[in-house]
């Protein structure tokens, strides 16, 4: 299954966990994983808290300042910053299924990470059925 989503910035954190929740829902999965994915260079996945949404705000403005996007980067399309948040984010997740939803804690939800915006990007999930030991 693959999602897509449009970044309406250079950098942006968007909240993708109803999205995931409702393919996991539509599934006739009670036990197993999902797994959240992106097949891009200059964009990553990540889980960290919904209910607040500055904090995906400042997870962006740190980021943002730790790599900036003037330096002496030798990478000649000039988007090296988006390749190295990429890199330190990471592409993807892997979430618990139980009782046919996600295991996320309260607080938690699934972001798409875009770092090199705006595009039009795709987000690739595959849902593992199985019991756990
Ligand atoms: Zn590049």
């Amino acid at each position: 299954m693959t999602l897509t989503v449009k970044s309406k910035s250079r950098t942006q954190l968007i909240d993708i966990t109803s999205d995931i929740r409702k393919a996991v829902r539509s599934s006739d999965i009670l036990e197993g994983l999902c797994m959240v994915y992106v097949p891009h260079t200059t964009a990553a996945i990540t889980i960290n808290e919904s209910a607040d949404p500055s904090v995906a705000i400042d997870i962006m403005m740190v980021l943002n300042e730790v790599i900036p996007w003037k330096a002496d980067y030798r990478h000649l399309e000039g988007n090296s910053p988006a390749h190295i948040k990429s890199t330190l984010v990471g592409a993807s997740e892997v979430i618990a299924i139980e009782n046919g939803s996600l295991v996320l804690g309260t607080w938690q939800g699934i972001f798409f990470c875009e770092f090199d915006g705006p595009r039009t990007r795709s987000v690739h999930m595959r849902l593992l059925k199985g019991e756990f030991v």
